[in-house]
């Protein structure tokens, strides 16, 4: 999991664009209900829609609910097609549907509009999947030499609070988490994450858990992870365990062999040994040796720049190869 600052100048722009495309559009689509009701609530929360931070997303998602608590039911229920209460299933499927007529995040994705994923995606420009770090996620806009806009791919946007829970939140800028189609679609169950248990990108600036390795009964390294700092309610644990990275991390027990090989042979003076062969022709900084000597970043705020920074940055203070500062 990657922490999403979004004090930085170009998240705030992608924010601001973000709130600035769509406005116009959800509004018009709003003008057009037929439903009085979902008109005038979504015309009336719309900015902090689109633009609210997670704790006021499940304000409002909860404001909803409190006005139409059949709605809430409707929404919990409507998969388990056994007993569930038919005037309750006509009204309010209605009510979903409109509101994804209005906010039609399946229209975002498609690559004509002049404002949609692709766009988001390039303005955040993170480059490898928040939650998982393992895959990168680039977006590549080409254009071809008659000057036309091609969209080659991008990173999916996964919803942290389901849209199918949460119809509201589709388009919202901080349920909107560039992530891999991994982590995305294939992890995410049935389990829905609240704020109270699971760690949000936006939201969470200190990941308290990490990635540490044992020799298992017979010989062969595995992952594990730790809980570490101050993880009330181990949100960072349930996170790491709700995406599985233990078990999707055991593909990359490869890694952690080379990394105690470099431990064995160099007996803990790898990056110092690095560091002099370069001295004299082309003096480098620490990050840029530790980049050169791992293929990754060491600086926590760059982990999304490479894909494994995390996980190779905790088995590497684990080794003792560099230290926990
Ligand atoms: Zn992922």
């Amino acid at each position: 999991m990657q922490f999403i600052d979004s004090e930085q100048i170009h998240i705030k722009n992608a924010l601001e664009e973000h709130k600035k495309k769509l406005s116009p559009l959800l509004t018009g689509k709003i003008n057009e209900s037929k439903n009085p009701f979902l008109q005038k609530f979504i015309r009336k929360n719309l900015h902090e829609i689109l633009t609210g931070e997670p704790l006021v997303l499940v304000k409002i998602q909860k404001k909803l609910f409190d006005l139409k608590p059949d709605f809430e039911t409707y929404l919990k229920e409507k998969r388990k097609t056994k007993h569930f209460n038919n005037r309750i299933r006509i009204v309010y499927s209605k009510y979903f549907e409109e509101i994804l007529r209005i906010i039609d995040y399946n229209a975002f994705t498609t690559r004509n509009s002049n404002y949609d994923a692709y766009k988001l995606a390039q303005n955040l420009n993170i480059n490898t999947c928040v939650y998982c770090n393992r895959l990168y996620t680039k977006t590549v806009i080409n254009k071809n030499n008659d000057g036309e806009v091609i969209k080659l791919t991008r990173p999916t946007f996964d919803h942290w609070f389901p849209q199918s829970k949460n119809p509201l939140l589709g388009l919202s800028f901080y349920n909107l988490i560039p992530s891999c189609t991994v982590c995305n679609s294939s992890l995410k169950s049935s389990i829905v994450m609240t704020l109270d248990e699971h760690i949000h990108p936006y939201v969470d600036k200190d990941i308290n858990f990490q990635f540490s390795y044992k020799l298992n009964a017979i010989g062969k390294y595995e992952f594990a992870i730790k809980n570490v700092g101050d993880d009330k309610n181990s949100r960072s644990k349930n996170t790491a365990n709700f995406f599985k990275f233990k078990e999707i991390y055991e593909t990359h027990l490869d890694e952690i062999d080379d990394l105690v090989k470099i431990k064995n042979a160099y007996s803990l003076t790898y990056l110092t040994n690095l560091k002099d062969f370069f001295k004299g022709t082309n003096q480098l900084t620490n990050e840029q040796i530790y980049r050169l000597a791992f293929g990754t970043e060491i600086s926590e705020k760059k982990f999304e720049k490479r894909p494994l920074s995390r996980m190779k940055r905790d088995i590497l203070i684990e080794l003792g190869i560099i230290i926990n500062k």
